[in-house]
């Protein structure tokens, strides 16, 4: 795990981040512009905050293997242990630590579950910089980070940050992003694959379907073509947390579509996969299967998609994901 200091404030991307939601790019994840205004200044999330203590954890993110048919993807960072709580947990107990240390002072552990701009703050405090993808890019390991932080009272020496733009002339992730979503660091959530699989909870515009591939959770082209993650001695001699990996990350396709709620929980229970609900599983399961079938027949595949599709029973998400094309 590697740890920075910023100084707690409004973010340098403040204006740019404020512009983004004006424009809508957020979707519909509301919560993101209800605390919009908490979210680019630090010292609104808890009142006297001086520094916010940046942590990043690798994950692993062996290459990507080639799908059997009948099979969609989970993004690598939903694989393993839910990071939300692991990180949440170890972010707490330093808390504790802190506290004991200096008493009278403020803590507050943040793990993409309160309005701060993790991603800035790290960059400001020096974890690396921000690609064209939208990704925080360590030097010499990458991006396949997961950020948490402590905002705090406690006045903390400021780590210096990168001044260094990560990308020069590389466009790679904005060619090869499958939706059209990025333009140089900026991504359009409303065409991109992660959140429409993982935060959207409606139809998905058909417009898109093609643009899913094989992703029933998340995607992860953007990091997978992208230079600093390509494998070098010091990518590979980077410390891994071997928590956030533990299964293979494909489904089966057909399960998916089967699935009951609790078959759900007992296949991503533990993990991040569990943000999508029933229905947005079964959804994009659907949408990649008939994806699939562009290319490769498959008999019981198509005739319970066929099913579905005819369903008045079945929620117009899942319905219409599952309509022949
Ligand atoms: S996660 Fe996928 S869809 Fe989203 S910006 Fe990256 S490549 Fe595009
Ligand atoms: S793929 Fe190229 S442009 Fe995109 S983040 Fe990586 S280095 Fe930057």
């Amino acid at each position: 795990m590697s740890a920075g200091v910023a100084p707690a404030g409004r973010a340098a991307r403040a204006d740019f981040f404020e512009a983004w939601l004006a424009q809508g790019h957020h979707g519909t994840m509301a919560w993101m512009a209800a605390h919009d205004l908490v979210r680019v200044d630090s010292t609104q999330l808890l009142p006297g905050a001086q520094s916010v203590l940046c942590v990043a954890d690798r994950y692993p993110a062996e290459p990507e293997w080639a799908l059997e048919p009948g099979k969609g993807r989970i993004a690598r960072y939903a694989r393993g242990r839910d990071y939300h709580k692991l990180m949440k947990r170890r972010l707490h107990g330093l808390c504790d630590a802190f506290r004991e240390q200096h008493p009278g002072e403020s803590f507050r552990a943040c793990v993409d579950t309160a309005p701060l701009l993790e991603r800035e703050a790290a960059a400001a405090a020096g974890l690396g910089a921000i690609g064209k993808n939208t990704m925080l890019i360590e030097q010499g390991t990458g991006s396949w980070l997961l950020l948490g932080a402590i905002v705090t009272t406690v006045d903390i020496a400021s780590t210096p940050s990168y001044a260094e733009d990560p990308c020069g002339t590389c466009t790679r992730c904005i060619d090869a992003c499958p939706t059209d979503a990025l333009t140089p660091f900026a991504m359009d959530a409303t065409r991109c694959v992660s959140y429409l699989t993982i935060e959207h909870r409606d139809v998905i515009d058909a417009s898109l379907h093609e643009g899913l591939q094989d992703w029933v959770f998340g995607c992860d082209i953007c990091q997978e073509v992208c230079p600093h993650n390509q494998p070098t001695h010091r990518t590979r001699s980077a410390t891994v947390n071997e928590a956030y990996g533990t299964h293979d990350g494909s489904v089966d396709l057909l399960s998916v579509l089967r699935w009951s709620d609790e078959d759900r929980v007992k296949a991503v229970g533990g993990t991040s996969a569990t943000r999508a609900k029933l229905d947005m599983w079964r959804r994009n399961a659907a949408i990649v299967a008939r994806n699939q079938l562009m290319t490769t027949p498959d008999a019981a595949l198509s005739q319970v998609l066929d099913g579905i599709a005819v369903d008045p029973d079945e929620p117009d998400m899942v319905r219409q994901a599952a309509s022949p094309r």
